[in-house]
């Protein structure tokens, strides 16, 4: 962690954890292919093959169901290779899901959201049904591909009911279960999800690692061909160093699940500080089931990027929204789909928390907001 600064921005990218970096640096000492027959080739294998099941058991999978790719972008983009009939897909996903899935030139549906981000599975039943009753429209070639957990706000889908709803129906479903793999327990054997995604270094592992984990019987095309790595679901020579670095985070991080009481307190500690601070504070999504690492709050008349850029320049690292492609803070589909009025919106401030996050980084966060509620009236939150 930097010296003198407070991060609390794991949902962009969480720190590197201890075990994760250790691993990543043993691994690259492992110079073998994959590939190779000889000693070394065989030790690279045993390696990947051993991370596997790591990130099989995060995920509530099987090894062989679990294909390593550069991040969940790459996974994402994986699934929408497939020839889809019709898409339903939900207006809170992340660009990862989204752009793929408008890009591929299936009929796509998008699925809304309520005013707290939570899909309506009644809703959605009715609108499958409606679509499927032309006969024309095969169930097998239809997606449903909701989130796990909002990056955004963190509330939590309703992932067994619409996981059933796809059974009945005879669909497929995908999740993209970035932000909620390390946070929440997850069994996608078990709930028959046929395709899930999982990012590394949003669990405190290396940054461009990722699973794709596909059930088995779930038709896939291979996103990248060439050699036959990844049993020929991803060609290309594995990223051991990657690869064990991720397996280590997600070791560490599930030993963490379910464990919210510390995340959880130091999320509520910093609500109630913050809109003690500004009383006209607004926690986005404070009323939906969500994950206990991230607030997101709104004080209107502060913008979220100047914000950001005050609370940087105090040493305090947060982001305006989703932030992470390019910095970029546009108006955030998530919040306009939850149909927060754009005053609101736009002062969106997301703090995130996670593993290294220690009762020390809150207070400096509440301190930091209290003075810039402390500049007078019509001061500039950055001079
Ligand atoms: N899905 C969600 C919900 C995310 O938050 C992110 C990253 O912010 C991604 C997908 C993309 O993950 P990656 O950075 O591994 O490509």
């Amino acid at each position: 962690m930097n010296a003198g600064r407070t991060y609390l921005d794991y949902n962009a990218t969480a720190p590197l954890r201890p075990e994760a970096r250790a691993a990543v640096v043993a691994a690259l000492d492992t110079f073998g292919n994959a590939s190779s027959v000889h000693a070394e080739g065989r030790r690279a294998r045993a390696l990947i093959e051993t991370a596997r099941m790591e990130v099989a058991a995060l995920a509530g999978a099987s090894p062989r169901d679990v294909i390593f790719t550069s991040g969940a972008t790459e996974a994402a983009n994986a699934v929408f290779e497939r020839a889809w009939q019709t898409l339903f897909v939900s207006a809170v996903e992340h660009p990862a899901v989204m752009a793929p899935a408008q890009r591929c030139g299936a009929d796509l549906h998008v699925i809304p959201v309520d005013a707290s981000g939570r899909i309506d599975v009644g809703a959605l039943a009715g609108s499958l049904d409606h679509v499927l009753a032309d006969s024309s429209r095969r169930p097998a070639d239809t997606l449903i591909a909701v989130q796990y957990a909002n990056n955004e706000t963190c509330v939590v889908q309703p992932i067994a009911a619409i996981a059933a709803l796809a059974h009945e129906r005879g669909t497929r479903v995908m999740v993209d279960a970035v932000q909620a793999a390390g946070r929440l327990e997850i069994e996608q054997r078990a709930l028959g999800i046929d395709y899930m995604v999982l990012s590394s270094h949003k669990i405190g592992g290396p940054q461009g690692a990722g699973a794709l984990v596909v059930v088995n019987e779930a038709k896939l095309n291979a996103l990248v061909v060439g050699g036959g790595q990844e049993r020929g679901r991803r060609a290309g020579t594995e990223n051991v160093a990657a690869v064990v670095g991720f397996a280590a985070a997600a070791a560490a991080a599930r030993r963490e699940v379910g464990d919210v009481t510390r995340l959880a307190a130091m999320r509520d500690r910093l609500e109630v500080g913050l809109r003690a601070a500004t009383p006209d504070a607004i926690v986005i999504g404070g009323d939906a089931e969500r994950h206990a690492n991230t607030s997101l709050v709104a004080r209107p008349g502060w913008p979220a990027e100047t914000a950001v850029i005050a609370l940087d320049l105090a040493g305090l690292s947060a982001s305006a929204g989703a932030a992470c492609s390019s910095g970029k803070t546009s108006r955030s589909p998530v919040l306009a789909a939850m149909g927060l009025d754009d005053d609101i919106a736009k002062c969106a401030v997301r703090f995130s928390l996670g593993w290294a996050t220690t009762e020390d980084d809150v207070s400096r966060c509440i301190e930091a907001w209290q003075r810039l509620a402390r500049k007078r009236n019509g001061e500039r939150l950055v001079a």
